[in-house]
């Protein structure tokens, strides 16, 4: 299958069994919401998609493309195309934002970016994000507000515009103006990618119009 699918997928996070025999598809230039109540393991089965660390795949697999990247690294998935936006961005300090995603890009494509274009971008889709403040040479999310965490996200993923973008609640946080540029930034991406997107506003979730609603509950 040309694609992403996740095959009879058994989840364990701290000895606990979080996900039990998920089966589910993701096709390429698609838009996806991926919905259910809290705790019903949105946040375990894209980390476990991404291959972080603590999340340890007890049966089942993944395969993108039919390669098993049940057991690749994360940097190697990241390097297949897989980018995920976290529920709760970290913060790195001592690493800028524009040196963190010259190194990012770097390593993605193996060759260094060029930094002027990216920068550009950058400084346009914080306008688009309503972020006019922002400054690439703080330390990446150190002393960002919630929602300009989010949105330094949602950044990241335009300056890498990888094939699949797993999207974990990218509107928490934000205002509702944001919200809504949010959602015209999603809807006209120029570039081909998989938008796989996690959220509890049903609002956000209709104006994407995704071609397949996936619910958690009626998974596993
Ligand atoms: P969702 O994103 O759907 O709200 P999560 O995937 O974050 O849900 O969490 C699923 C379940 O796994 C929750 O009950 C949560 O408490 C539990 N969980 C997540 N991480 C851990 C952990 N490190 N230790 C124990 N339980 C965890
Ligand atoms: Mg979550």
């Amino acid at each position: 299958m040309k694609g992403l699918a996740v095959n009879n997928l058994s989840v364990t996070v701290n000895g606990r069994e979080i996900i039990c025999n998920l089966s589910l598809s993701f096709l390429d230039n698609q838009i996806y919401a991926l919905i259910g109540r809290n705790g019903s393991g949105k946040s375990t089965l894209l980390n476990a998609i991404m291959g972080a660390p603590g999340y340890q795949i007890t049966s089942g697999n993944i395969r993108l493309d039919d390669q098993d990247i049940t057991s690749m690294p994360t940097g190697e998935r990241a390097q297949l195309g897989l980018f995920l936006a976290m529920q709760y961005p970290v913060e790195i300090v001592g690493i800028s934002y524009a040196d963190f995603l010259c190194t990012t890009l770097t390593k993605l494509h193996n060759r260094k970016p060029n930094m002027t274009k990216v920068l550009e971008e950058l400084r346009t889709n914080a306008r688009r994000l309503n972020f006019p403040n922002f400054d690439y040479s703080r330390d990446v999310n150190v002393g960002f507000s919630g929602g300009e965490k989010k949105k330094s996200e949602i950044m990241q993923m335009l300056a890498i515009k990888p094939r699949f973008a797993f999207l974990d609640e990218p509107d928490s946080g934000l205002d509702a103006a944001s919200v809504r540029k949010l959602s015209t930034i999603l809807r006209s991406l120029d570039y081909p990618t998989t938008i796989v997107i996690v959220s509890h506003n049903e609002q956000l979730v209709n104006n994407l119009h995704p071609s397949t609603i996936y619910d958690m509950e009626q998974l596993s």
